[in-house]
Formats: C-alpha cells, sequence, structure tokens
C-alpha cells in the first residue's frame, strides 16, 4: 500500500501547495513489515504506522501544517502515552544493528547522491588510490567475513585463490537468486540500498583483478532490478563504473543477468552455468569457480548481503568489524523473520545474538499468546529447533551444531498449533520439487522420503518409517552432487532428532 500512499500524499500536498516545500523520499524497506506501510516525518523523525491514504489528510492538516502528530497513527508499544516515537526509540530497531541494512529505509535508493552524502564510494576511492589488491584482500581476511549466501565459507580466503589463479580474465558474481521460502534479505537490500552491492562488487574485483561482473537477480524481483539498473547507469555517469576509475588504470563493468526462478540456481556452479545460457544445473567441483569459473575464468561469487558488508570493512577497518559478533562468526546477519510473530520483517542483528533476544526483545514474542514451539533457521536446506535452544547464541557453528544452519538468513517461529511432521513435509516437498534431477540420491531420494511422509501425515503410516527417513536421509545428505541434496533432509533429519514424539503420535494413532 505504500505506492497508493505515496500517491495520495503527493496530491494532497499538491492541494495544500505544500509540493515545494515538502519532499516526500521515497525508500527502500524499513524492515518492520508487521506494521507497515510506515511514513517517517523529518526533521522531528516522528514514526507512523500502518498509514493508509485516508489517513493522509489528517497528516498533512496536523502534522505538516499544524505541528501536532497524529496520535492514533504513533507507534505505541512500549512508549508510554507522552512519547513521540522515532525510530531509534522502538525496539524492534533499538536492539538491532544494521551495516548491510544501515541506508535501507534511510535515502532513496535511485538517487545516487544520496548514497555518496552517506559516505558511499569512499570505499571504494580508498580501495583504487590508496592500497594494492593483496591490502584488500588482507583486510577482507582479517575481518572475518563469512560469505551470508548459507556457506559461511571465509569470504577473505575464497578472494584470495581468485587473486591467485593466473588468468588474464576474470569475473565477480553477485549471487541475488535468493530462493528460499520466505526470505527477503537480498531483494530489500538490492531495492534499499543497491550503490552499497555495487561498491562491493567494484572492490572485490579490484581485489582479484577482475574487469567483469554479473548480478545475478531472479526476474520475480522486478523493483530490485529496475533499481539496480538505475543504479548501475548512474554509476556510469559518475564515473564509478567503467573505465579508469578515480582516475586509476582499473575498469570494471556491471551487467545483471535475471535468472527464471529456479531455486538450485542459487548453486554457484549451476548459477554460472545460466549465465552461460545453458540448463542452470550443477557441475561437480573442483575446479572451483576461483579457478575455473564462469565461461572457464577464475570467478569470486559472493551474495547480496556479503558484498554489502564490504564498503564498512574498508571504511571502518577489519579490526571494527571483527569487533562485532563473536570469534568465529564475526559482523552481523540479516534475517527474515516469519511465521507465528507478532513483529515479522527484517533484521540485522550482530552475531551471538540469542534467538530468544531476536524472537522475544526484536520479534515481540508469539502471536495470540501462543507458547513457543519451534524457529526454523536456513531456510528449506536447515533444521526446527524447539524451546530447549532459544539461549543458543545465532552464529555459523553453534546452528551446525545444533542440527540446522545459518542458511542465508530465514527464521520462521513455530507455535503450539504447528505440526512438526507437516512443517517437514512443507520444506522436503520444496526441495523435492526444486531438485534438478541430474543425480539419483537427491531426484529418487527425497521422492520416497516424501512418500514416507505424505503416508504418515495421511493417516497410512507404517512402523520403521522413521529409521527409513533417518536412513535415506544419511544416504542423500552423503551422497548428492550439490548442496541442495545435501541439505534437503535437514528439516526432516533435525525434527526426528527434536520432535521424535509427534511422528510416533501420528504412526501410533494410525495403527
Ligand atoms: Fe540436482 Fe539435487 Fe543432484 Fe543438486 S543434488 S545436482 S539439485 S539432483
Amino acid at each position: 500500500g505504500a505506492k497508493t500512499l505515496e500517491e495520495s500524499l503527493e496530491e494532497e500536498l499538491a492541494a495544500k501547495d505544500l509540493s515545494g516545500e515538502i519532499k516526500i523520499v521515497e525508500t527502500g524497506c524499513h524492515g518492520f513489515c508487521e506494521k507497515g506501510p510506515i511514513m517517517i516525518v523529518y526533521p522531528e523523525g516522528v514514526f507512523y504506522c500502518e498509514v493508509q491514504a485516508e489517513d493522509v489528510p489528517e497528516i498533512v492538516e496536523e502534522h505538516l501544517l499544524k505541528g501536532r502528530t497524529v496520535e492514533r497513527l504513533l507507534f505505541k508499544e512500549p512508549m508510554t502515552d507522552e512519547q513521540i516515537p522515532s525510530y531509534q526509540d522502538i525496539d524492534f530497531y533499538k536492539k538491532q544493528q544494521r551495516i548491510a541494512l544501515a541506508n535501507c529505509g534511510q535515502i532513496d535508493p535511485e538517487a545516487i547522491d544520496e548514497y555518496i552524502a552517506l559516505g558511499g564510494y569512499e570505499a571504494a576511492g580508498k580501495v583504487l588510490t590508496e592500497m594494492d589488491a593483496q591490502e584488500v584482500v588482507d583486510t577482507v581476511k582479517d575481518s572475518g567475513l563469512r560469505g551470508r549466501g548459507g556457506g559461511g565459507f571465509p569470504t577473505g580466503l575464497k578472494w584470495q585463490f581468485a587473486k591467485n589463479s593466473d588468468g588474464d580474465k576474470k569475473y565477480v558474481i553477485c549471487n541475488a537468486d535468493e530462493g528460499d521460502p520466505g526470505a527477503f534479505m537480498d531483494r530489500s537490500i538490492l531495492e534499499g540500498d543497491p550503490h552499497r552491492v555495487i561498491e562491493g562488487m567494484l572492490i572485490a574485483a579490484y581485489g582479484i583483478g577482475a574487469d567483469e561482473g554479473y548480478v545475478y537477480a531472479r526476474a520475480e524481483y522486478p523493483l530490485a532490478i529496475k533499481r539496480l539498473e538505475k543504479a548501475i547507469k548512474d554509476a556510469e555517469e559518475y564515473g564509478l563504473l567503467g573505465k579508469n576509475i578515480f582516475s586509476s588504470n582499473f575498469d570494471f563493468k556491471l551487467h545483471i543477468k535475471k535468472g527464471a526462478g529456479a531455486f538450485v540456481c542459487g548453486e554457484e556452479t549451476a548459477l554460472m552455468n545460466s549465465i552461460e545460457g545453458k540448463r542452470g544445473m550443477p557441475i561437480p567441483r573442483p575446479p572451483y569457480p576461483a579457478k575455473k569459473g564462469l565461461w572457464g575464468k577464475p570467478t569470486n561469487i559472493n551474495n547480496v548481503e556479503t558484498y554489502a558488508n564490504i564498503p564498512f570493512i574498508i571504511n571502518e577497518g577489519a579490526a571494527e568489524f571483527s569487533k562485532i559478533g563473536t570469534e568465529g562468526s564475526s559482523g552481523t546477519k540479516v534475517f527474515a523473520l516469519t511465521g507465528k510473530i507478532n513483529n515479522t520483517g527484517l533484521v540485522e542483528v550482530p552475531m551471538g545474538t540469542t534467538l530468544k533476544e531476536v524472537i522475544y526483545e526484536i520479534g515481540g514474542g508469539l502471536n495470540k499468546g501462543k507458547k513457543f514451539k519451534a524457529v526454523q533457521t536456513g531456510g528449506p536446506s536447515g533444521g526446527c529447533l524447539p524451546e530447549d535452544y532459544l539461549d543458543l547464541p545465532i552464529d555459523y557453528d553453534s546452528l551446525l551444531d545444533a542440527g540446522t544452519m545459518m542458511g542465508s538468513g530465514g527464521m520462521v517461529v513455530m507455535d503450539e498449533d504447528s505440526c512438526m511432521v507437516d512443517v517437514a513435509r512443507f520444506f522436503l516437498n520444496f526441495t523435492q520439487s526444486e531438485s534438478c534431477g541430474k543425480c539419483t540420491p537427491c531426484r529418487e531420494g527425497t521422492k520416497r522420503m516424501l512418500e514416507i511422509l505424505n503416508r504418515i501425515t495421511e493417516g497410512e503410516g507404517k512402523e520403521g518409517d522413521i529409521e527409513l527417513l533417518l536412513e535415506l536421509g544419511d544416504h542423500i545428505k552423503s551422497t548428492s552432487l550439490c548442496g541442495l541434496g545435501q541439505s534437503a533432509p535437514n528439516p526432516v533429519l533435525s525434527t526426528i532428532r527434536y520432535f521424535r514424539d509427534e511422528y510416533e503420535a501420528h504412526i501410533k494413532d494410525q495403527n
């Protein structure tokens, strides 16, 4: 509803002859989806939520003309009646630390000048005029940044491999093929702050010695693609992309490749096949893309959020970045918080924040006063954790030890009414239908697992089904060709590990 709201505001300001005095800035996502559409009135920074087009005349009359806030549209909880809330007063934002999302909701993503005014492209300038390529790679290594797309591989090391590879031609790729159900981290960053991603890619290209890059974005993200196209065009006009950037001898050209929405194209070798115009199917590694990637040339692939962290690391220094988070997982992580929770939305928290803090302090707890049952992290590749794990710090290794994973940042909260067998079936149904079919364990195995889950939930479960699921799950994980198959059984295995009684109850009822 934000677009309609914006149009109503334009009309109302014109009718009151205020268009020249008051500027409407369309931003990217503020993250607080549950309370949208959001309107913030500056300079006071008053935070209005759930604003509808019909509220506009009152806001213009009361706030803009008479300087009085419109009480009924103010964010209330946990404010006192006297307090007029602004961004930083609201728990949802107060407990976050925003690096990748720093400008989202703050600037007009289609105005390069606004990005530059907040320090944008300073990191690129510093890199190109003051640092050599190895210093750039070393800085990223020292920061401890790990890939935010799911695998958690150290970013600096990945850059080093690509840098060390011989080749007169190299590429950088940004993976924006976010396909997890319920995930919208990368889309929001591209829609809210596309220049940050371009800047991160430019720095990576300089670090590894590439002169060309691709953003692989799913075609279902038309606004993200539109803003990225505009950002690339503006950066070219400002001399920030193209030839002799910052008067150096470094050239960098950036393209967008639209993906057709296959989940497996998030896998890096399938993604590169897709860019090359082939069917998006994974191929065995090694050779890794750092050695032999796009069109056989050394290539570095990171996801949107990973690149969005790079300008901060260069501007503030590796030490400043690694101070945030935990020893093995530095920095912050963006999560798409969804499910049976009060404050659904996009949040960015330091690594090491506990699940409880995210779910209760930022997410506002479960809706309708229901009891917490489980949280699913890592999308369809991840797992479900029960209440006992609420104090678990969010970092790559703790989540893996607990039987789930960070993934790209989906976080789905389930309440006491959720059936965990059904949840497992939902995610497996997704991965099964997205399996590319190239290797047998994933193609056939996930189908057999799904048949068993269907049988159990449809009242025809048999004794031995749980053991069969475990056995199949183990085989699929250890023998599938790519990450999709290797992680597809996770939702089933983790729900059997923590909610076995629910599987047993289903089967017992049936016999
Ligand atoms: Fe395709 Fe699944 Fe094999 Fe990956 S694991 S190559 S998605 S069949």
